[in-house]
């Protein structure tokens, strides 16, 4: 590796931590790291353990395992497990349905970070070994005896690895994942996990100043200044959902990474005056409803209109979000028809009354409609009237101010937000071009932002690998900036 800008420091509170060591500018490479092991994420459905891909009735010649080809079935990935279930002749059991989560490859991630351990046990003892496992906490979770049987009493017991590992190692390699493993999207786009050494020691925050990208040729992080760093300052990833609300981030953070966030947007209760919790009050006119301890899992919500004195729990608030959840997986489950954006805008409208607009429900739908205006059938960009092109400006810009407070910076969600802002602001100039509304030189002015918005697009995606689909969208920003360029000049 290059020269290194960060040191390694530690304290009670944050345990090992990062903190630059020279100014940093934004989009610039702090490390690279690869990951020590990798692997299907629990309860995923039968998978290819060479690409990831979905497979079906589709197995290794040699151990069985779901394997979709013999390119896959002789890649370094698969090689270690396949000698080792290969050995213990445990195969696959036939699944009913192969699209279903199956526990089954629950085991594949620990045996892969126990067998290159055994490879590589300088590594594991420079940069694994002292990491976190919680075991005593996840003891104690609701999943614990089903992981327990899947894994390491798998491991031990059908795949006989009793004589090289002991049920300490098994147990302690899963808390390791547990706590450490970050999600990596792979080729077929289905998500697994991987443990990064070094990235695994950077502290989290609500409010992330490090972005991520992983490379899929060899899953290869590059980790960059997402906003201006100064020497000194920690360098902070978010391990959660940038668009959740304050309750659903502190409760992911506390069940899969043991701590309670005390971030400034998780003190905050209106998370940075973004107001991605806040909720109208249905009993008076001018008050929202507001957390009055936010770190505090208890506390009580209330009415800011004092002469309205409405409060409410938190269970309750919580036993809400859920509900109204529920219904935004669904939505999300819809494939991108009329319908679906039909369906979102009746959400919207339903739900306008209960949530403040930047509400992180109301936030994550609007997202996806951002998306979707201008990619769907009957909805395309060059058939939208005037009214819904601004409807998509409209949640684009509404993302992007809420980006500027929460994920600052170069982030992947800022490059999309930017490109999926560009067409309707050049459709909209060009409609009132050739209404007559505008002359030639305002043309040429108004489509400055479009500009802008496709260079900061192109900047930031084609950072990403150049098959996924944001790195995709990073070379067409690049290209429609040209062609665009060219048309203006050409004016
Ligand atoms: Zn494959
Ligand atoms: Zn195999
Ligand atoms: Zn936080
Ligand atoms: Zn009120």
């Amino acid at each position: 590796m290059s020269e290194k800008h960060y040191d390694v420091l530690f304290s009670d509170k944050l345990g090992r931590y990062l903190v630059a060591n020279k100014d940093l500018n934004a989009g610039s490479v702090i490390f690279t790291d690869t990951p020590f092991a990798f692997g299907p994420k629990q309860d995923s459905s039968p998978l290819c353990l060479g690409c990831y891909c979905p497979v079906e009735n589709s197995v290794c010649s040699r151990c069985s395992w779901p394997i979709c080809s013999e390119a896959c079935e002789k890649s370094s990935a698969h090689q270690p497990e396949c000698d080792a279930l290969s050995a213990a002749r445990v195969q696959f059991q036939p699944v009913q349905d192969w699209t279903e989560a199956s526990p089954q490859l629950d085991c594949i991630t620990p045996l892969r970070m126990l067998l290159a351990k055994e490879r590589d046990p300088s590594r594991w003892q420079q940069e694994i070994d002292m990491m976190e496992t919680h075991t005593e906490e996840r003891k104690k979770q609701a999943s614990w005896a089903a992981d327990y049987n899947n894994i390491v009493n798998f491991l031990l017991n059908h795949c006989k690895l009793g004589a090289r590992f002991t049920e300490e190692d098994i147990i302690r390699v899963c808390g390791i994942i547990a706590v450490n493993a970050v999600e990596i999207p792979s080729r077929g786009g289905y998500s697994t996990h991987a443990v990064y050494p070094q990235l695994a020691v950077a502290a989290h925050s609500c409010v992330p100043n490090i972005a991520h990208t992983i490379l899929y040729n060899n899953y290869e992080v590059q980790v960059r200044a997402a906003i201006p760093i100064k020497a000194g300052d920690i360098l902070y990833i978010s391990y959660t959902h940038a668009l959740s609300p304050t309750i659903v981030r502190r409760e992911h953070l506390r069940e899969s990474k043991y701590f309670d966030c005390e971030c400034q947007r998780c003190a905050d209760p209106t998370e940075l005056g973004t107001h991605m919790s806040t909720i109208k009050c249905s009993k008076c006119d001018n008050g929202v409803i507001l957390a009055s301890d936010p770190l505090d899992n208890e506390s009580k919500w209330k009415c800011t209109d004092l002469k309205c004195g409405f409060e409410t729990s938190s269970a309750a608030m919580r036993k809400m979000l859920a509900v109204i959840q529920a219904e935004v997986d669904q939505l999300d489950a819809l494939q991108p028809t009329p319908e679906a954006i039909e369906m979102r805008e009746a959400f919207l409208e339903k739900y306008k009354s209960v949530f403040h607009p930047r509400h992180s429900i109301l936030l994550s739908v609007k997202y996806t409609l951002a998306e979707l205006y201008g990619r769907v059938e009957g909805y395309t960009i060059d058939e939208l009237p005037d009214l819904m092109l601004e409807r998509k400006v409209e949640m684009c810009r509404l993302l992007l101010t809420t980006l500027d407070v929460i994920l600052p910076g170069d982030t992947r969600m800022r490059g999309m937000m930017l490109y999926e802002l560009h067409a309707p602001l050049m459709y909209l100039a060009r409609s009132e071009f050739s209404a007559g509304l505008i002359t030639q030189e305002q043309l040429k002015t108004r489509l400055e932002e479009p500009m802008k918005c496709l260079a900061g697009a192109a900047k930031i995606l084609q950072r990403e690998d150049p098959q996924s689909p944001e790195g995709t969208i990073g070379f067409i920003a690049s290209q429609s900036l040209e062609q665009l360029k060219a048309s203006v000049e050409s004016l």
